[in-house]
């Protein structure tokens, strides 16, 4: 342990087993530590740094917005949000937008705006469905969203108005469906869960249901928007519109800001019925502004798809040499890796060693998640990677 670590340890709650590394410097898909070791970056701050690390448009949009105007109160209008919000609106199906710090809040405030629909067109109506091995975020409320009962179970009782079904099972969602059901809200693919995709046919058929039940449809976007699929939402990917969507991690490329989407029908709210000191402040919108703008005019989500496509075939190619791998799934690039064995751990640990940094979702599942402007030779590099780890973690 280096005098950062002990310093860390003395002064912090103790919620996070850090990885033994303090890093200090970033540009494109790589990371250095205080040793001067570099890293292959395949966690990009939570699947956050969809431009790599330090991009230059970011950089720019910081350093000019930051001697402009960097925070003011929305009592007043500014015009980085009123930018980003055209952007947004131009380039997805939604209409009406609330910004926010992180996609935790902007969750919540996609649950408050379901239950004004509720009181308003639902005849009260007011509880949400979600999947179970779902992520929705650390607040309370969202920590009753999200359908894992070792994440509850430290701090029940639970905020009432959720109930967690089982993902890919529309009968699930129809038999959890009451007179009191407002919404149902799912993550096109589950990130924490282990990267689960959905059934063919699954959000198609939730879509009908909701129609059909007079239902708000709300996407979990914090980790699959702004191109991490290999479409600029995860939507698209599977032709479902939702009624209300939320972004986060990379909206903002790696400053916070986070948002809530309503179509118009679900746009419900009324002055002063919510609000954020922070939400949509000039510095952070003016760079999610420009890390949008870059996404969309040098088309980041096609190079996702595409390094994406490698990231899986080099993954699959490994499978003849290592039989304990027993699964690659993914889209875009958010890729899981699964064993028959609870190897992920020793395998995380030897991969940094060795200059990679990848999340150990599972016990048995590694997650690559790397930035969307990754290239195909940094991809192979971690394959290679990966290849030489499990050479050493298969050895009997
Ligand atoms: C990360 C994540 C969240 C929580 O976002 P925070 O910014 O950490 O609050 C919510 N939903 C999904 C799908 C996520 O991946």
């Amino acid at each position: 342990m280096n005098d950062w670590m002990e310093l860390e340890k003395k002064y912090f709650l103790n919620t996070i087993k850090r990885s033994p590394a303090v890093m200090v410097r970033g540009e494109g898909a790589w990371v250095w530590d205080d040793q001067g070791k570099k890293y292959l970056d395949f966690v990009a701050g939570w699947a956050v740094n969809c431009l790599g690390h330090c991009h230059p448009v970011m950089v720019e949009a910081i350093k000019e917005q930051a001697a402009q105007l960097i925070q003011v109160s929305n009592q007043y209008y500014s015009i980085p949000q009123i930018q980003l919000a055209q952007l947004l609106m131009e380039n997805s199906c939604l209409d009406k937008l609330f910004f926010c710090n992180s996609g935790a809040e902007a969750n919540e405030g996609a649950i408050k705006l379901a239950r004004r629909y509720g009181k308003l067109h639902g005849n009260g109506a007011y509880e949400v469905i979600t999947a179970l091995k779902s992520f929705h975020g650390r607040t309370l409320a969202m920590t009753a969203a999200t359908g894992q009962p070792n994440f509850q179970e430290p701090y029940t009782p639970m905020p009432q108005g959720f109930v967690n079904v089982e993902f890919n099972s529309i009968e699930a969602i129809k038999l959890a469906t009451t007179p009191q059901t407002v919404a149902v809200m799912l993550e096109p693919v589950q990130g924490e869960g282990g990267v689960n995709i959905p059934d063919r046919g699954y959000l198609e058929a939730v879509r009908r249901w909701c129609d059909e039940q007079n239902l708000l449809l709300i996407f979990d976007e914090v980790q699959t928007g702004i191109g991490r699929l290999g479409t600029l939402f995860g939507y698209q990917l599977f032709g479902v519109e939702p009624d209300i969507m939320t972004l986060a991690k990379g909206l903002g490329g790696g400053v916070p800001i986070a948002a809530f989407l309503a179509k118009e029908r679900a746009a419900v709210f009324a002055p002063r019925e919510h609000g954020s000191t922070y939400g949509g402040q000039p510095l952070a919108c003016a760079v999610a502004y420009a890390v949008m703008k870059y996404v969309i005019e040098h088309d980041i989500p096609g190079n996702a798809r595409r390094r994406g496509q490698e990231l899986m075939a080099g993954l699959n190619a490994l499978r003849g040499q290592f039989p304990f791998i027993t699964d690659v799934r993914g889209r875009g690039l958010l890729v899981a890796l699964e064993f028959d064995r609870e190897i992920s751990q020793p395998a995380v640990g030897l991969c940094l060693e060795e200059g990679l940094l990848l999340n150990p979702v599972k016990p048995n599942a590694l997650r690559f998640m790397p930035p969307l402007i990754v290239t195909s030779e940094e991809v192979a590099q971690a394959v290679a990677i990966v290849g030489r780890v499990l050479g050493q973690i298969g050895q009997p």
